[in-house]
């Protein structure tokens, strides 16, 4: 066998002997992907097809041990490394070009102690793993809307979800991670232990080392909850989505909502207003009539149903291998001219598959002090995020334009912050828009962070924060 030429992280490259590759291969308890094995192809796929990346190696991780000797194998030869959870990132970091990807697709174990109301994700569990363990307890902790979204990227950038009004996000909700770091230890960051990088893991990202375990408070929901949406057509949306904002002003943290501009199936642009209850059925049903009641929607799917099938809800309308495009600020405001703006914008969508959301936030998503998190922006009462999506490549220019151009002429009603895990590559949202994410002071903090947990920037493939060395 040949050498294998593989990715350095400084940009040049190392050619690997074949029996070094091999003592590798030999180590590890899961399989080490090369280009010429079977299930190549489909391990370096994510979530967007827009990133078509071919890692030298994948190590596919067994367990925790796998993780440490793969990190060690990279630290040790300098390689460029990229990690993968659920792959749902749409700046497409967890595949690298050319380096070693460790690939965590195949730990997404989650055990629940139901007496202590806590549980634990593997490093690669989508958040469909989690609801399934948890809701059998009629447990769950805030996670995203889709459900092969991973546990890992979402908590260690924030998360938000429909339990978030109610519990705060994702990460506010961890009790403690078990955390490989760049130099191959494992250690455990919680309040107690290791408590500078129990906050740098609350927003900062993959910046600090591998997480193969998440340890999260889980709270009573469900398991039958209210919610749905209303869909009304776009000619009404003017009149509607001023009411359904005065509407979500006044709701009680137990509601979480979301405005959605998409495409019916007889392919007409339209706004759907979607809300989730966190409460008793009846209590629900009464919180969201006022919703309901607004307008003349063209549908109205409202209804008792299992968390688990709201927490799916979303799942067909964004597919894995779309090519996507993500711009996204928070919001300040969102006055008439704003509604507008967003009216006028999916009209002229180039591609039906293409959407704007709008989130709102409050509730105990602003609840937690500033400094209990590297999560910042707390008091932002609504997050913006225009989705380009689109079949072909030869689309590619056109739904870039348009979602940069709505973003562009949303800037005016925008706070300076952006939420990190929407933002896309760092060569197109440039390094200051990192900063502005965790805002004044957070991001030095950060650096120092970085500084003392990875010196040499071993995890770069990642909303990076460059360390001071
Ligand atoms: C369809 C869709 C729906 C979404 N819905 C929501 C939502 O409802 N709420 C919300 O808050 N966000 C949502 N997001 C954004 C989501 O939070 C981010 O895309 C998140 O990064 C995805 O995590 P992942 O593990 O699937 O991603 P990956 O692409 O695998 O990883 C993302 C980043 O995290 C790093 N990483 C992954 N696993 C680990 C690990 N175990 N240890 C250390 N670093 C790791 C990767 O290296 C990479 O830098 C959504 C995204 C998509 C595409």
């Amino acid at each position: 066998m040949s050498k294998l030429r593989v990715q350095r992280g400084d940009g040049d490259t190392v050619d690997l002997e074949a029996e070094t590759v091999q003592a590798l291969a030999a180590d590890l308890r899961g399989p080490l992907l090369s280009e010429r094995s079977e299930g190549y192809d489909v391990a370096r796929r994510i979530w967007n097809a827009m990133i078509d990346r071919r890692p030298a190696l994948i190590a596919r991780c067994a367990g925790t041990a796998d993780v440490i000797r793969a990190v060690d194998f990279a630290r040790t030869h300098d390689l460029l490394l990229s990690v993968r959870g659920g792959g749902h990132n749409v700046a497409g970091n967890a595949v690298c070009e050319g380096g070693l990807m460790i690939d965590l697709s195949d730990m997404r174990g989650v055990h629940v102690d139901a007496a202590t109301r806590r549980a634990r994700a593997a490093g690669g569990a989508t958040w469909g793993d989690f609801d399934a363990e948890t809701q059998i307890h009629g447990l769950a902790t805030p996670g995203g809307l889709i459900s092969d979204t991973g546990v890992a990227g979402l908590t260690l950038g924030g998360g938000l979800g429909w339990l978030t009004p109610s519990y705060g996000l994702s990460c506010d909700n961890l009790v403690s991670l078990d955390v490989v770091t760049a130099d191959g230890r494992l250690v455990t960051a919680s309040a107690e232990q290791n408590a500078d990088l129990f906050w740098g893991l609350k927003g900062g990202g993959g910046n600090f080392g591998i997480v193969t375990s998440f340890e999260f408070q889980l709270h009573g929901v469900g398991p039958i909850l209210f919610g749905g949406m209303a869909l009304h057509p776009l000619d009404e949306a003017a009149a509607v989505l001023p009411e359904f904002i005065a509407f979500m002003s006044t709701s009680p943290d137990e509601l979480g909502g979301l405005a959605a501009f998409t495409t019916t199936p007889e392919g007409d642009p339209a706004l759907a207003l979607i809300a989730v209850y966190n409460g008793p059925i009846p209590a629900g049903e009464a919180a969201i009539a006022p919703l309901r009641a607004i307008g003349d929607p063209l549908a109205d799917t409202f209804a008792a149903m299992p968390y688990r099938v709201l927490q799916t809800l979303f799942d067909a309308g964004a597919p894995p291998g779309l090519r996507y495009y993500w711009k996204s600020s928070f919001l300040d405001a969102l006055p008439e001219q704003a509604i507008d703006t967003v009216i006028e914008a999916i009209r002229r969508r180039p591609s039906p598959l293409c959407k704007i959301f709008l989130e709102f936030l409050g509730g105990a998503f602003a609840g937690p002090p500033r400094e209990s998190a590297v999560f910042d922006h707390r008091n932002s009462p609504y997050n913006l995020l225009v989705i380009g999506a689109w079949e072909a490549a030869a689309e590619d220019e056109a739904g870039r334009a348009w979602t940069r151009d709505v973003w562009e002429a949303m800037a005016d009603h925008a706070s300076e912050g952006v939420y990190v895990n929407y933002l896309g590559t760092v060569g197109d949202e440039g390094t200051d828009r990192l900063a502005e994410a965790y805002g004044p002071g957070k991001y030095e903090r950060l650096v120092a962070l970085k500084t003392k947990y990875d010196p040499s920037n071993l995890f770069q493939m990642n909303q990076n924060i460059p360390p001071a060395t």
